[in-house]
Parts: structure tokens; sequence; C-alpha cells
């Protein structure tokens, strides 16, 4: 077996139905690992591409479904992946669309890691976290403002449970994608304008697929990331390094 194999080892994906959730359930599942691809809708095409996998229909958004499922399995895999955006000016911006991004991107995320480690403290064993955040977790971008601050707030999350964590057998990591074509970002690549804009600043000389997310997940899930602990790594074809 290789570092990178997750032969044994059970991984639970939030919002595995579709988009970059999709691909990191498929490229666990491709490393070995069984895979519960979790969403609010059937994950049914999801497994389909997995050799070993199941489907579990969960709004994350309850922090009591989340722990009923971690007390109730061996997971040792979590990958933190269910996301939403709301666009709006700042100024106009409604607390409803606030709240919603807050409660999914940052409080679900929050509470299923703590359903998840207890689990894993209570049973003393190893397992990995990996929080998928965004190049928003360290740029403003604009019309955004509860996206840029849940993504902050991944990323600051994900160091903070790294140092509660590591010593005791959790590896907590972030992944932050850049521009991935995703239903997320269609409007965007069917902008010409914006589209070329962006494709310009991308060292990379392309979008994102969404397997280059899964393959990070595999890596930073995987033994031959034991040693890395709050990193938050950059997935985004160098956008960041420009
Ligand atoms: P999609 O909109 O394609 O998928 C989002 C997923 O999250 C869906 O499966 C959705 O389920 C799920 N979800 C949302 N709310 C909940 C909830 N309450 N409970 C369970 N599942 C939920 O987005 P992407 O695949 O593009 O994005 C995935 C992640 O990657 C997000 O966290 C996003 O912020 C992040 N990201 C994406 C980038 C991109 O360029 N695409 C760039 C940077 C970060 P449902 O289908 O039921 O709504």
């Amino acid at each position: 077996m290789t570092p990178f194999s997750l032969e044994g080892r059970t991984a639970l994906v939030t919002g595995a139905n579709t988009g970059i959730g999709q691909a990191i359930a498929v490229s666990l599942g491709r490393a070995g690992a069984h895979v519960i691809c979790a969403g609010r809708r059937s994950c049914a095409e999801t497994v389909g591409q997995i050799a070993s996998g199941e489907e579990m229909l969960l709004d994350f958004t309850d922090p009591m479904a989340a722990r009923e499922v971690f007390a109730g399995r061996e997971i040792d895999i979590l990958v933190n992946n269910a996301g939403i955006i709301r666009r709006d000016d700042s100024v106009d911006f409604s607390e409803a669309d606030w709240d919603d991004v807050m409660d999914v991107n940052l409080k679900a995320l929050f509470f299923t890691c703590q359903s998840f480690a207890k689990a894993v403290l209570a049973r003393q064993g190893s397992a990995a976290i990996v929080n998928i955040a965004s190049l928003l977790s360290f740029q403003g971008g604009i019309r955004v403002p509860s996206y840029t601050a849940s993504k902050h707030g991944v990323a600051g999350l994900t160091k903070l449970l790294a140092n509660e964590w590591a010593a005791k057998g959790i590896n907590v990591n972030a992944i932050a994608p850049g521009y991935i074509e995703t239903n997320n970002t269609e409007a965007l690549r069917n902008d010409p304008e914006r589209s070329r804009q962006i494709l310009e600043r991308i060292p990379a000389g392309r979008w994102g697929a969404p397997s280059d997310i899964g393959e990070a997940a595999v890596f930073l899930s995987s033994p031959a990331a034991r040693y890395i602990h709050g990193t938050v790594l950059n997935v985004d074809g160098g956008w960041l390094a420009r």
C-alpha cells in the first residue's frame, strides 16, 4: 500500500451530489475508501461512480443529525464541502442572506467537525478532516460579504481545530479552491468578458476541474499528510501566486 492509499478507511463527504463534493467522493473512492456520500438530495449518481459507496440524506445545518451519524458509525475521514453563496451589494445585503450562508458554511461546518471529533476521541482513533475553504479565505471579493466572512472563518477554524486536535490523532486541514468548473461558477463562465478576465489571471491558463480538488483531498486525508496540520492548501492554478 502506498502512503496515499485510503484502503480500509471510511470517508464522509458533505454535499456529495454534485460539483466539487461529487469529485471528492469519487477521488476518495478511487484511492480505496468506502465513501458515504451525504447531501440534502440524492447522491445516487455519485455512488454509482464509486466501487464502495453509499448515500446518506442529511441537512448539515441540523447539528443533532450530524451527531447521530458519527455516534453510530466509525468514520475516519470527514470532508466538509457543503457550501452556498449569496450575491448582493454590501449596502443592500439582507440579514437572511447573511444568516443562510453563515449557517451552512461556518456554523454547520464547525458543529459537524465537533460531532466527528467527539466520536473519534471517544474511540481514541486517528482521523482526518478536510474543510473546503476558498480564494475568499484570503481575498475580499466583491458583493459576497457573508461568503467572504464565512470562508475567512473556515480558514481560521481549520487552524484552531488543528491546534486543539493534532496531538489527539486528528489532522485538520483545508483546501482553498480557485475558479472551478461547477454549477456555482456557470454564470461566470457564460459571461465572456468576466470569463476572459478570470482566465487571464490564472497562471495555469485554465479553470480548475472538480477532480483537481478531489485529488488534493485524497492527499490531505491520506497517511502521506500525517504531519500536516492546520494548512490551507491553495488549489487555484496559481491565482494567489500572482
Ligand atoms: P455546488 O453549488 O455545485 O454544490 C454545493 C453543495 O453543497 C451541493 O451538494 C449542495 O446541496 C450542498 N449543500 C448546500 N447546503 C447544504 C446543506 N445545508 N446540507 C447539505 N448539503 C448542502 O458548489 P461547488 O461544488 O462549486 O462548491 C463546493 C464547495 O467548494 C463549497 O463549499 C464552495 O464554497 C467551495 N468553493 C467552490 C469554488 C468554485 O469555483 N466552484 C471556489 C471556491 C470554493 P444541494 O444540491 O442540495 O443544494
